[in-house]
Order: structure tokens, then sequence, then C-alpha cells
């Protein structure tokens, strides 16, 4: 007999899992995957730690979180810097003073902010009306152009004419030499990987890889007292008031033999022709020396059933199905709901950790 069943070892399962393990509490997690960590899952291919489902950059600003995953592994001091690849021209991300010098060859703050401001004028756009026109308003024609335009219609499977404004609501501008990609105060990647770090949360506790908990409900719930579910909220409810959206991704990862391919973790093709939005080379998130190296190609997809739901399409549309979801959710006395998918939501790492552990305050 169980106090708690917890169904998915991603983040959210563990670290509930870990809480109520330090309350005396027993508990038996159980996943459809033949791993734990969930989308955190690292495989290690060569010595090289491979995010299989999409890169992990762990950064916070919240000190009792960072302060938190310290206790479950040690992190290095990775910084985000991805670099945008326009049809062979390489320009710095987040936009800032060295993509502004390339852009135009301009020096000094004062003189990209001109370059900028005379941009959004020429434009004339005060009312945009979707999400091109929101883009060019912010920074202008030529960095949409260039670095906005191809990644965001990649994205999201459709023209930026066709979509609404509100997807951006700011495009973050540095007037600094700062390729930093977060503003966070802490940043970094678990040495090793993220699988180490969820299994250590998960030390001492029955966890039972393999198990869909919709195939094998009635037996799972006998077990425990009250049930913590961080998979699809619409599946869990049989998807009785309709189907929540997604948005898919297709990974395409190959083992080269080659030291270094691209030489950065991460490279964001901007242009609408390159069929992948991002490489990802794994070795770097850790600064590996490995003779060979892995990399990953990252196509945005539309989602089916079946298939592994990546970001929720959090429009209108889809919150207020959530909002009708979460009614009958509410109505589960036994039941907790967490996770992105639980709960519907983008949340970064951090924010499920947070989201967890105010979650085990409550219910602990
Ligand atoms: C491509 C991509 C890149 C990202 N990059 C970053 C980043 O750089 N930084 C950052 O902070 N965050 C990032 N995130 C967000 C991060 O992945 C999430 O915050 C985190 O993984 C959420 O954890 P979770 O436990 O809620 O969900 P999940 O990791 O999805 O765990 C849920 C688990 O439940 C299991 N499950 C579902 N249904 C069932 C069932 N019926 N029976 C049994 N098991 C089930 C699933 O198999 C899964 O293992 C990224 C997300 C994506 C998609």
């Amino acid at each position: 007999m169980y106090d708690y069943l917890i169904v998915g070892a991603g983040l959210f399962g563990a670290v509930f899992a870990h809480e109520a393990k330090k309350k005396g509490k027993k508990c038996l997690v159980v996943d459809k995957r033949p791993h734990i960590g969930g989308n955190i899952y690292t495989e290690n291919v060569e010595g090289i730690a491979v995010h299989r489902y999409g890169a992990h950059i762990f950064h916070t600003s919240n000190k009792e979180v960072w302060d938190y995953v310290q206790q479950f592994a040690e992190f290095n001091r990775y910084t985000n810097s991805p670099v945008a690849n326009f049809h062979g021209e390489i320009y710095s991300m987040p936009f800032n003073m060295y993509t502004f010098n390339k852009m135009w060859g301009v020096v000094t703050p004062e003189e990209a902010k001109s370059k900028i401001d005379e941009q959004v004028k020429a434009s004339k756009i005060n009312n945009p009306e979707n999400l091109e026109e929101q883009a060019i308003s912010l920074v202008g024609k030529d960095i949409y152009e260039k670095l906005v335009k191809g990644y965001t219609e990649k994205q999201w499977g459709r023209k930026a004419t066709e979509l609404p404004a509100f997807i951006i609501k700011r495009l973050p501008v540095r007037f600094t030499y700062d390729n930093n990609y977060f503003n966070d105060t802490y940043q970094g990647i678990p040495i090793g990987g993220y699988t180490g770090m969820v299994g250590k949360m998960l030390e001492g506790i029955d966890v039972q890889l393999g198990v869909d908990f919709f195939k094998n409900r009635e037996e799972l719930q006998v077990q425990a007292q009250k049930t913590v579910f961080t998979g699809m909220i619409d599946e869990y409810f049989d998807y009785s008031l309709g189907e929540l959206e997604y948005r898919g991704l297709k990974f395409e990862t190959e083992l080269l033999d080659e030291k270094n391919y691209q030489g950065n973790a991460v490279v964001n093709y901007t242009d609408y022709e390159t069929p992948y939005t991002r490489i990802i080379e794994h070795k770097h998130f850790e600064f590996g020396t490995q003779p060979k190296t892995v990399i990953t190609r990252e196509y945005p997809q539309k989602w089916v059933r079946g298939e592994e739901p990546y970001y929720p399409m959090n429009d209108d549309k889809n919150n207020s199905l959530y909002e009708r979801y979460r009614e009958l959710a509410n109505r589960e006395t036994d039941v907790i709901f967490g996770g992105r998918l639980g709960q519907y939501k983008y949340y970064d790492m951090d924010d499920v950790i947070e989201a967890a552990l105010n979650c085990a305050k409550e219910h602990l």
C-alpha cells in the first residue's frame, strides 16, 4: 500500500516524490517511457550527455530553486549563447551589439538605437495586426527579415502575416556586447546530464518504467491513497470535452566521427529554406573533448494524438478548454494534477520545480 501513486517520472513527479519521502510517505512512481526524467532525460552516447527531447538549459532567478537543485547535481558554468545562421551568415543572439555590428557595421549603442528607430519609424506601423507587423514595429525590417521571420514561420507552420501579434510581446534587444541569452541570476547544466539528477531525487523510491497508467489504471490506483498525475489532463478525462492542442517536434540525431561540428551547443537556422529550426551539438553543453560528436536537428511539426506533446498551444481557445478540464479536475478529490501536461502550461524547469515544491507544501 502506498500513500501516493505518482504518474510520470519527469521533474514534477520526481520532486514531489522526493518531498513526500522526506515526510515519511511511501510513493510508487510509474512512467510509460522506459526511462526516468521525462523530457529532461539525457542519455550517454560515447561519453556525451545527449538531450533526447530537445536542448535543456537550466536557468532561474529563484534562489530557493537554485539551492534546491544543488543537492542533486553539480552544475557547470554553461551560459546559453546561441548563434543564428541565416543562409550561412552568422549573427549573435539574443540581438545585441555584436548582432547590430554584423548587420549594419555600427559600433556604438547610440548608432544601433538610431538604426532601429529609423527602421521602426519607416514601417509606419501603429497598430500591429499580425506577428510580422508586431516584430517590425519592435526591431525594424532588417532584424525581422533575417532573424525572426523564417524561424517563426517554421516554428508555427504558418506565415508570419497569418499569425496573431500577441505571440511576440517583446523582442529582447540588448545594447551591450553580451551574448548571454538569459537574464537570470543562475544558469548551468548538471555535469553528466539531467538523468543522474532525477535519479538522485528518486533514490529509495519505488519506480516502475514502461507502465502506462491508462492501461493499468484500476490495479495501480487501488495500491495508493492518492494519485499525482503529470500526464495529459484531457486524456485523463478521456477527451470528454474535446482535445487540447500542442505543437510537435521531430528530432534527428546523428553520431559523427569528428570532434567539433559547429563550434557551439545551439545554432538557430533563421532562414525559411532550411527545414529545421536548430542544430544542437550536445558536447558543448559540457565543454566536451570526446573524439566524436552527437548532433540533433530539430523540426517543428504538426502534433497529432499519440505523438509526444511538446509545447501547449496556450491561445484563448485552448486555455478556455483547459479551464473546463480544470473544473473537472477540482472535483477529483484524491487526484492532484501537476506539471506541464497536467496543468497544460509551458513550464520551464525552474517553474516546474517551484510548482512541485508548492504542491508538496500544500498537500503533505
Ligand atoms: C523542446 C523543449 C526544450 C525545453 N528547453 C528547456 C530549457 O532549456 N530550459 C528549461 O528550463 N525548460 C525547458 N523545457 C521545459 C522542460 O522540459 C519542462 O519544464 C519539464 O520537463 C516539465 O516536467 P514535467 O514533469 O512537468 O513533464 P514531463 O517531463 O513531460 O514528464 C511527464 C512524464 O509523465 C509521463 N506520462 C505521461 N502520461 C503517462 C501515462 N499515461 N502513464 C505513465 N506515464 C505517463 C511521461 O512519459 C513523462 O515522462 C523545454 C521543453 C521542451 C519541449
